[in-house]
């Protein structure tokens, strides 16, 4: 095999030599003591951009959400998230064990939850004999219905929407700089409302490691002891916020790149048979479904050097970032194409 060509998934991204020279160089010092002037920095610029009051650095997006959901929750509550949502299906069901909730799913059209989904589940009159909603999650990009974007007036209707019921609404903006970007618009715009906004800096931003919340002082100030609680408590970890602060301002002008090769890849695979392109990609997350099993075709790819991800018995996802470029997207689908005919000539 020459050269791989990994469509896997973002996180696959390596930091670019800047942030290497920069994490060399970073000023560093006791994050547990608040002492660390590069994380402080980091924190200082995520809040500015996300128009809020605090930022905090975490280790994985998966912390910075579940910090989140113990922050707005009490223990037998209720948080509405859709179907397919990440926090019900990759995060270990930390929201039963850490913060004692339930996750009371809503299936949405292209997961994009709207506040009509929301408003027939909620539960808030306060009687006491039924389960209490305590926090509405929505996510934006969709990683699991394909990276779709929830567009801002949605977005906003949600906010009005369980303020007025006198919930919290927490944004798990894993790709929240891809959503802002295929809209055109700034991610303070975007999230305005949200109670709390979790981000990825270790995605299609390029950072080794990291992710940031944001929210209220008082809110973030919380966030530091339950961060601590769930260990991620770190020290010199300037060398990391180092390469984030480089992936906050640098990396997300250039994600509309990673969304154009997406659809360059679900052009040219719009007439190989064998396959289905649902829709067209809105930003750098192509699935698709195959004839046969998604399993196998991926077991095939890759034994033309392209990386893929069976997220499904028959759905194959692709995800473009940095390190892959136009012209290996092409040459991804001739592969992919080579495959089709492959496992077009083996089925019955
Ligand atoms: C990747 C991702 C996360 C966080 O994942 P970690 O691997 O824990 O950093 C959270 N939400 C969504 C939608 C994601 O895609």
């Amino acid at each position: 095999m020459s050269e791989v060509i990994d469509l896997r998934s973002d996180t696959v991204t390596r930091p670019t030599p800047e942030m290497r020279a920069a994490m060399a160089a970073a000023d560093v010092g006791d994050d547990v003591y608040g002492e660390d002037p590069t994380i402080n920095l980091l924190e200082q610029r995520a809040a500015e951009i996300f128009g809020r009051q605090a930022a905090i650095f975490v280790p994985t997006g998966s912390m910075g959400n579940q910090i989140a959901l113990k922050l707005h929750t009490s223990p037998g509550q209720d948080v509405i998230c859709e179907s397919r949502a990440h926090v019900l299906d990759w995060e270990m069901n930390m929201a039963a064990m850490f913060s004692g909730c339930q996750l009371r799913t809503v299936a949405a059209d292209r997961g994009i939850l709207r506040w009509e989904h929301i408003a027939p589940v909620l539960s808030t009159a306060g009687l006491y004999y039924k389960t209490q909603t305590g926090l509405v999650w929505i996510e934006n990009t969709h990683n699991m219905a394909g990276g779709t974007v929830t567009p801002a007036d949605v977005m906003q209707q949600i906010v009005e929407g369980a303020h007025a019921a006198g919930l919290p609404v927490h944004l798990d903006g894993a790709r929240v700089f891809n959503a802002a970007s295929a809209l055109n618009t700034s991610v303070a715009d975007l999230t305005r409302g949200f109670d709390t906004v979790n981000f990825c800096l270790s995605k299609g931003l390029c950072a080794p490691v990291g992710s940031v919340l944001v929210g209220t002082r008082s809110l973030i100030a919380r966030a530091r002891s339950v961060r601590k609680a769930l260990g991620g408590g770190m020290r010199q970890a300037g060398i990391l916020a180092a390469a984030g602060l480089i992936a906050l301002e640098q990396m997300p002008q250039r994600l509309h790149e990673d969304h154009a090769n997406a659809r360059l890849l679900a052009e040219g695979m719009s007439d190989v048979s064998g396959l289905t392109v649902p829709e067209m990609p809105e930003t750098n997350i192509l699935i698709f479904t195959v004839r046969g099993e998604a399993s196998r075709w991926v077991a095939l790819m890759k034994e033309r050097g392209v990386f893929a991800s069976a997220i499904g018995p028959e759905r194959v996802r692709l995800v473009t970032h940095r390190d892959v470029s136009a012209e290996q997207c092409e040459r991804a689908v001739k592969v992919i194409a080579d495959v089709a005919a492959k496992v077009e000539a083996l089925l019955p």
